[in-house]
């Protein structure tokens, strides 16, 4: 573990009105952080000697990142990204270092030496977007991994041995005694499960269940059959969760190895999305084994013809939680028509809220006995070299790479 050389609280920084104190970290050896500047070119490692921590803030020293598809999809020049920055948004870590008057999610104070994941966003808590419960779209938000390297905020991703975790960040202690590659994935992908179907059960109940506006003598309802397309992290996980939840799942790939992944996250029948339509490995033919037309579809894979059949394949009253497109891709056609006849519901999910990672946290915590989620992360690199680990998460393979900081 990094030695923190006696943090010394300083008083308000002046011309400022708080009354928060300051703590100035000046840190041996230094924290490195991975700065990524434009495709092709390899990483820079950059050392940031000093920290300094406003109120609420925390020094988290990383234990183990994971690289997210959006990483790979920023290294490839496939979205734009404002650089130089420090990638990466999935990680786990120890605290080394509080701010004044820091606390997790729960309101308890956050101390040294504890195990947390945080939220992808910081939030002001203020503002009109913040007010109406979305602080994932905060009206002056910052994204770890995202933001381009400021004087004072240069651990600002993961892909460094330390994160300077901000104040208006949702941070969630958890279990000591868990293996990192579980728990690493949970501030990006598990919690963006979570968010999807939770923005899916606010229509369509997973469980089934009795209508309560039918009364009382009405039937007990089937089970829901859920459509997942795109068998990555998150829809690996969505499989779980709505297995857990009482749904009956089918996950669609092309990837032959994660459809067999997927049936042992719960699918009860998979299917490839290039099969012709008779094909023993059709949708339809998963669909009908499953139990009909799914009244759930999350799509997590952002390819237009995922997004399309998405929408073509839902049962009335059904909800199309969108969540994969998050790179530019060609326009979908919706026949509107047939929404409307059909009673469909349309959602899009970037990100998540406090609660969403709380409950991944928790999914993670309780039920990793019961899925494969340590088979998630395979391959894992140092930190010094990212840019190989990149290249694999990029291949298929492994739904995760992992990076690891050297031990120090
Ligand atoms: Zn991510
Ligand atoms: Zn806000």
């Amino acid at each position: 573990m990094t030695t923190v050389d006696a943090p010394l609280v300083v008083g308000a920084a002046a011309g400022t009105v708080s009354a928060g104190s300051l703590v100035e970290l000046r840190l041996d050896p230094a924290p490195t952080a991975m700065v990524w500047t434009e495709p092709g070119r390899p990483h820079d490692a950059v050392a940031v000697p000093s920290v300094r921590l406003a109120p609420g803030d925390l020094l988290v020293e990383v234990e183990l990142a994971t690289i997210c598809g959006s990483d790979v999809h920023t290294t490839r020049g496939d979205r734009g990204a404002p650089t130089p920055l420090v990638l990466g948004h999935e990680q786990v870590g120890r605290v080394v270092a509080v701010g004044a008057g820091a606390v997790a999610v729960d309101g308890t104070p956050v101390v040294v030496g504890q195990r947390v994941v945080w939220s992808l966003t910081v939030s002001c808590g203020a503002c009109a977007t913040c007010g109406r419960g979305l602080p994932q779209k905060c009206e002056r938000v910052r994204k770890y991994g995202h933001e381009r390297l400021e004087t004072g905020w240069e651990l600002s991703g993961g892909f460094a041995t330390h994160v300077h975790v901000r104040a208006g960040t949702a941070v969630v202690p958890v279990a000591d005694d868990l293996d990192t590659a579980l728990l690493a994935p949970v501030s990006c992908g598990t919690a963006t499960a979570v968010a999807a179907l939770d923005a899916a059960s606010a229509i369509v109940p997973l469980g089934g269940g009795v209508d309560a506006d039918a009364g009382a003598g009405a039937a007990a309802v089937a089970p829901v059959v859920v459509l997942v397309l795109g068998a990555g992290l998150i829809g690996l996980t969505v499989a779980a969760l709505a297995t857990d939840a009482g749904a009956r799942v089918v996950v669609v790939d092309p990837d032959p190895a994660r459809r067999t992944l997927a049936a042992r996250f719960g699918a009860v029948a998979t299917a490839d999305p290039g099969a012709a339509p008779d094909a023993a490995e059709s949708i339809d033919r998963a669909l009908e084994v499953a139990g009909g037309a799914p009244l759930v579809a999350v799509e997590a894979s952002g390819a237009p013809s995922a997004v399309a059949s998405a929408l073509t394949r839902l049962g009335v009253g059904g909800v199309a939680v969108l969540v994969g497109s998050v790179f530019p891709a060609p326009a979908v056609a919706l026949d509107a028509e047939s929404v409307v006849r059909r009673l469909v519901t349309v959602r899009g999910v970037h990100n998540y809220a406090p609660r969403h990672l709380v409950e991944a946290a928790r999914f993670v915590e309780r039920r990793h006995g019961a899925w494969p989620l340590a088979e998630l992360v395979g391959d894992e690199v140092a930190l010094a070299d990212l840019d190989a680990g990149i290249e694999r998460a990029a291949s298929a393979g492994a739904v995760r790479v992992g990076v690891r900081p050297a031990r120090r």
